[in-house]
């Protein structure tokens, strides 16, 4: 449960020594409730003070680090709902490779899942995980099929079998890759975590119901292995919904550290579509990790998509640097074309203006990564805001013909803009990206497209 300010006051020294940094003990403990401070700034707090407030500190839901350089974070989270912070850690998507699949069909997923990448708002979006399942009767094949995917990857594998015996040789074989074993039962979970340890793997574990997979992350707790994920198996789509809310809900909520966990899924309904959706309820209701059965580019293109619009920070727009940036191959005499440095709209902007074919600057001031009409309102998009940064990027020296489209949504500015630009002609553009084509058909004819 979280402690309030005055809460933590209470384990502070009461000095107001101020070497923290806050005036007051009771300043920085009201810094620390807010998470905006560490207890580690304060060099006279009490081994209780450091019990009790580490403690308290923890995420509700554990956080695990997969990969060799534990670079894949999971769970962590500390909100149920996106608005209310953000959420830490996207739910990690992974490809599944089964032992008894076509050497082609395994080649092929291998290769997507080392070098599948969506670039979108400027960020490279890829596959996190491979996973590897046991189908066949060799438990030989499945171990060497998990190295392979180790090998040929580097990225941390979630591993499945109904063998235990099977599970502990492939653990030993991709020791290093710190990934995940799926337990296939409770009893096999008793044997499992042990070997999770020895080969420092996480271990994720399976019961028939919520009851008893929270009695058994709270008994392997209890026997000293904490690197756990929970599987809610066999639950239709409203079920799986619904579970993973209540559970994410005792996390959080009541403080239920048995449940304080991140998941994982294995999509597999035996239809793209039913697949997809299923995905789509992991991404939204906090799974952990969701394992999808085989690659379909637009599926993937739209799941990364909405992992990346969920897992933002909703108080941090993504920004781009403010510069002029060169759109195909511009000239002194290409025309020059403002926006924000708001991400989605520079790259909505940018990929018109260069679908058009049409070699041109694109100057993003910089608006705090604020849309044009938020920015326009808070004065950062202003006319003499604008021209200031034209004149301070030196872009007025470099280009000869100073034909200036801004867009429509905030026409007014152009005689302020034309004011402080002298020798510019300011051209009011659409109001909406997708009609830039027509408009630089129509209106910019004269410039050579290329
Ligand atoms: Fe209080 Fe510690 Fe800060 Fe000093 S350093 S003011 S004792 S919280």
């Amino acid at each position: 449960m979280a402690l309030t300010g005055l809460q933590i006051q209470k384990l502070l020294p009461a000095t107001n020594c101020k070497e923290c940094g806050s005036n007051t003990c009771l300043a920085f403990a009201m810094k620390l409730a807010a998470k905006k401070a560490g207890l580690a700034q304060c060099p006279y707090a009490s081994d209780e003070a450091k019990r009790v407030l580490g403690a308290a500190s923890e995420p509700p839901v554990r956080c695990l680090e997969l990969g060799p350089e534990r670079r894949l974070k999971l769970g962590g989270e500390v909100v149920l709902y996106r608005h209310e912070k953000t959420f830490m850690h996207p739910t990690a998507l992974a490809l599944n490779l089964n032992d008894t699949d076509a050497p082609e069909a395994i080649r092929a997923k291998l290769e997507t899942v080392s070098n599948y990448c969506l670039e979108r708002v400027g960020e490279q979006l890829r596959l996190d995980m491979a996973a590897v399942t046991q189908r066949g009767p060799e438990a030989g094949a499945f171990t060497e099929l998990a190295a392979r995917a180790w090998k040929e990857t580097r990225r941390p594998l979630v591993l499945r079998s109904p063998d235990a015996g099977a599970l502990a040789c492939a653990a030993a074989a991709v020791k290093g890759s710190r990934s995940v074993l799926c337990a296939p039962s409770p009893e096999a979970a008793a044997q499992l975590w042990r070997v999770a340890r020895e080969n420092d793997h996480a271990l994720a574990l399976a019961a028939p119901d919520l009851d008893r997979l929270a009695a058994l992350a709270a008994d392997i707790k209890a026997q000293g292995f904490n690197e756990l994920f929970l599987q809610f198996t066999g639950f239709s789509l409203a079920e799986r919904f619904q579970t993973n809310s209540i559970a994410r809900r005792a996390a959080l909520k009541d403080s239920f550290k048995p449940l304080g966990y991140p998941t994982l899924h294995f999509v597999e309904t035996g239809n793209l579509l039913d697949d997809t959706i299923e995905a789509v309820n992991e991404l939204a209701k906090y799974g952990g990790i969701c394992v999808l059965p085989g690659f379909d580019a637009a599926q993937m293109a739209s799941l990364m998509t909405l992992r990346l619009n969920l897992y933002t920070d909703p108080q941090k727009p993504i920004q781009v640097e403010p510069r002029a940036y060169a759109i195909g191959d511009p000239k002194p005499d290409s025309p020059v074309f403002v926006t924000t440095n708001f991400s989605l709209t520079y790259f909505i902007v940018s990929g018109e203006i260069e679908n058009c074919g049409l070699s041109s600057w694109l100057v993003v001031p910089e608006c705090e990564g604020m849309s044009v009409l938020t920015a326009w309102a808070a004065g950062k998009f202003s006319g003499a805001a604008i021209a200031r940064f034209i004149k301070g990027i030196g872009l007025d020296q470099q280009v000869t013909r100073r034909d200036l489209v801004i867009p429509g949504y905030v026409a007014q500015i152009s005689g302020e803009l034309e004011e402080n630009l002298p020798g510019w002609k300011v051209i009011v553009g659409p109001q909406e990206a997708s009609d830039l084509e027509s408009f630089i058909k129509s209106r910019l004819s004269s410039y050579a497209q290329g």
